[in-house]
């Protein structure tokens, strides 16, 4: 079967889908793709477990079965699931895809590539000594998985700032199924008409433009000025705030949140937005705790070296929970990507990770919008820029060039050259060959 690969999120998967099943983009962003032919073969009896039950760990389950057919793999994961789409939870925060609409790959993929799997398993503590893994079960009870290889890839976890009122029971960050889960729920329960999305990134947007299409009436408070601070560049910003405010979605920047209560979010200026539900999307933060107490080096993120190598022998990482020559993880391609590298290193072979470049996609609210690179921001550099803004059609290109290089591009609206700019910014294209 011929395969595709999405240029937005780096997935890859059978050609004939109509969308992109990880984060739900249209076939238009799709390539062929040829899966890379593996020559490497070493069939031991060994055991590979791999903790974490994301992207990178089913990468890193395959790449390892690609190579030794006899081996013992196994997934170790606290969730329920075996490795689903986790990007669609908040473009689609209010549809109940059930799990199966959303899994990497169906039950009998596991079954056929002999792969087991250990759900509702919480990886407590590993000692690397003696290759034995400490684990709580979903009953409470304590057991322990030994290793011959193990891959670290806990991935990441939501990140809660302590505001007054965060741990209310109607107050969500969505990570998993299970927190959609509750966020219908809540909605249900509480027959919510009013939500406030705390946070104004990707995900944040994304969630509140979800519910909007939900029939939900959404305010987002972000803290900076603008959005997407970091990714665009302030006319951008702007753009896309207006977007959004026309398209029903209540963006407030510089908001200062005093306290969540039970109906309201309440700004340090007394405004209060009512809100039967309150989704907190400000940040992820890389799952380091067992790693730290278990003696692999942590460096906020999880250390690992181009060949997903850990400071400690036949422990090998992957996923958002790393850091790889000084570039933290954060996207689904670079899970797949380092998990493979995982798996493939784990079982004898010596791929080296290539860096994944980590553009901004994300469609919300009517419009698209693509940023890579830089937004022009730093103070220290000079930039010349070409900049088209048609403000009524919602449509904006912003080149960015230091040192006659292009350096950084930013779409709002029509980002069908996305593929073309990715392209233009590795080969640091001449701003002459670009615009006379
Ligand atoms: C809402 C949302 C939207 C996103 N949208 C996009 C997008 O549009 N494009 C994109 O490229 N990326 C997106 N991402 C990021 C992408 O999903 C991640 O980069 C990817 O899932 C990382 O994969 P991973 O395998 O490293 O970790 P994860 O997918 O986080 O998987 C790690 C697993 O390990 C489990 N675990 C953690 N600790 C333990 C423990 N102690 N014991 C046992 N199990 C444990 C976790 O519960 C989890 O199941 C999005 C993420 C979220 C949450």
């Amino acid at each position: 079967m011929a395969m595709v690969k999405c240029l937005v999120c780096g997935a890859t998967f059978e050609e004939g889908a109509d969308v992109c099943p990880v984060c739900g983009v249209g076939a238009e962003n799709f390539i062929s793709y040829a899966e890379e032919e593996v020559t490497f073969r070493r069939d031991t009896d060994e055991k590979f477990v791999i903790i974490g039950g994301g992207p990178a760990a089913k990468s890193a389950a395959e790449a390892i079965r690609q190579r030794n057919r006899e081996a013992m793999i196994t997934i170790v994961t606290q969730e329920a699931y075996l490795p689903y789409n986790r990007p669609m939870l908040t473009k689609g925060i209010v549809t109940d895809f059930g799990y199966n609409g959303l899994a990497v790959e169906g039950e009998e993929w596991y079954l056929q590539n002999n792969i087991f799997f250990m759900a509702n398993t919480t990886v407590l503590k590993i000692d690397t000594d003696a290759k034995l893994i400490d684990v709580q079960l979903q009953d409470g009870g304590k057991g322990g998985v030994v290793y011959d290889k193990l891959i670290y890839a806990l991935g990441a976890y939501c990140f809660v700032p302590p505001i007054p009122g965060h741990d209310l029971p109607h107050v969500v960050s969505v990570r998993s199924i299970a927190d959609t889960e509750r966020v219908r729920k809540i909605i249900e329960e509480r027959k919510a008409s009013r939500a406030v999305c705390i946070g104004g990134g990707v995900m944040g947007l994304e969630g509140a433009w979800g519910l909007k299409n939900g029939g939900l009436d959404v305010t987002v408070l972000e803290t900076a000025p603008g959005l997407l601070p970091r990714q665009l560049d302030d006319n951008a910003s702007a753009m896309l705030e207006d977007i959004c405010n026309n398209a029903g979605v209540h963006i407030v920047t510089g908001a200062k949140i005093a306290k969540i209560t039970e109906d309201a979010v309440v700004l340090e200026d007394g405004t209060e937005y009512e809100a039967q539900l309150v989704i907190m999307s400000t940040g992820m933060r890389p799952y380091t705790k067992v790693a730290e107490d278990s003696g692999i080096a942590v460096d906020k993120w999880v250390v690992a070296d181009s060949g997903m190598r850990t400071n400690v022998p036949d422990v090998f990482a992957a996923g958002d929970c790393i850091i790889v020559n000084g570039q933290p993880q954060a996207f689904w391609a670079q899970a797949v990507a380092t998990g493979r590298v995982a798996g493939a290193n784990a079982a004898g072979d010596s791929l080296e990770y290539e860096k994944l470049g980590s553009s901004l996609v994300m469609e919300v609210c009517g419009t698209s919008v693509f940023a890579l690179g830089t937004n022009g921001k730093d103070p220290d550099r000079e930039f010349r820029a070409v900049e088209k803004m048609d403000q009524k059609a919602g449509l904006y290109e912003k080149y960015y060039f230091a040192d006659d290089r292009l350096e950084g591009v930013i779409l709002v609206g029509d980002i069908s050259k996305m593929g073309e700019m990715t392209e233009r910014i590795a080969e640091k294209a001449a701003y002459g060959d670009m615009f006379d």
